[in-house]
């Protein structure tokens, strides 16, 4: 029987009605709306469609966003003066410097130059060590929205085998994290792991974040599994495709993601979730 289909799109406007309901009782008792600034640095047009679906959100559940577009040619001190006025912004709970970077930046240097609550990308080595020692504060988005899909399939996680494909910062790496800490029993892997068809097919929840179209084949599927599918690969038609093939890996999964409509629209709630949570944390006086 064919897997369930775990709804992005569906959840995460679930989400959004749910931030915005806590954002009314907020602004009710006297807060500000939350306020997320995005810096956008030269003209990737990918980047562009993400930042305008990323405060397209924002203003839907009505945090105050501002974007911050600067030329290809920024230097890294501009980069670092205009940081250091948004970490001193109190109308600013979160800001979001949109990556890739152009070469000539440090990226390393400009995510560990925000305030740590303000990282609402949870990039910052404090909040990734945070996540380490299963002290979440700000979680990175695309693994935090992948772990809410995982709560909406009813299965209790602990002890179950997870296989991460992919080991970047901004997805493997955390996301794998977030699975050790929900008690799963984790591998990573990446392109120089051995026999990975193998390892895929002991996993009882597997991820793929590598950036290949359809790189994960049915046979790679234990019977039953939960399939997740972080890919978003451009195709040369202009349509879009997962890194797993959707149709066969879904005869053998129990719950597997679509793409486009799956971990996409978690990435932007979980975004919208961090900021609404870094205000609460000003607005307790911390960071
Ligand atoms: P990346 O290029 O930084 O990392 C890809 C990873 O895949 C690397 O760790 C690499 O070792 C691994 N890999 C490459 N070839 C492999 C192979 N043959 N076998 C095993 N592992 C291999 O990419 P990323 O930033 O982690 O993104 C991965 C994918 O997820 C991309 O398609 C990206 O567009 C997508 N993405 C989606 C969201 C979302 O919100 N849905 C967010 C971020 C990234």
């Amino acid at each position: 029987m064919a897997g369930q289909i775990l709804d992005g799109k569906a959840i995460a406007a679930d989400i959004r009605a749910d931030i915005k309901a806590q954002l009314d009782a907020r602004v009710a008792e006297g807060h500000r709306p939350p306020g997320l600034a995005v810096i956008l640095i030269g003209a990737n047009a990918a980047s562009q469609v993400y930042v305008r679906n990323k405060r397209r959100a924002c203003e839907e559940v009505g945090f105050y966003s501002e974007l911050h577009e600067l030329p290809p040619d920024t230097s890294q001190d501009a980069l670092l003066d205009l940081i250091d006025a948004l970490n001193g912004d109190a109308l600013i709970d979160g800001i979001l410097v949109q990556l890739p970077l152009p070469r000539h930046l440090d990226e390393e240097a400009v995510i560990e130059r925000i305030l740590p609550t303000k990282d609402v990308d949870g990039f910052h080595p404090y909040n990734i060590g945070r996540l380490a020692l299963r002290l979440p504060l700000l979680r990175p988005c695309t693994p935090k929205g992948v772990m809410t899909l995982l709560g909406r399939t009813g299965r209790c996680l602990q002890g179950l085998d997870a296989v991460v494909i992919g080991q970047s910062n901004i997805v493997g790496r955390p996301m794998a994290l977030e699975l050790l800490a929900a008690r799963c029993t984790v591998t990573i892997s990446h392109s120089r792991t051995k026999d990975l068809p193998d390892k895929a097919r002991g996993a009882d929840i597997l991820v793929a974040a590598v950036g290949r179209p359809r790189f994960v084949p049915a046979d790679w599927v234990k019977e039953g599994a939960i399939v997740v599918d972080v890919g978003i690969n451009r195709l040369a038609d202009g349509t879009l495709a997962g890194d797993v093939d959707f149709a066969p890996c879904r005869e053998r999964a129990s719950w597997i993601t679509p793409v486009p409509g799956g971990v996409g629209p978690m990435t932007i709630a979980s975004l919208l979730e961090n900021t609404l949570q870094a205000a609460e944390l000003h607005a307790a006086g911390q960071g």
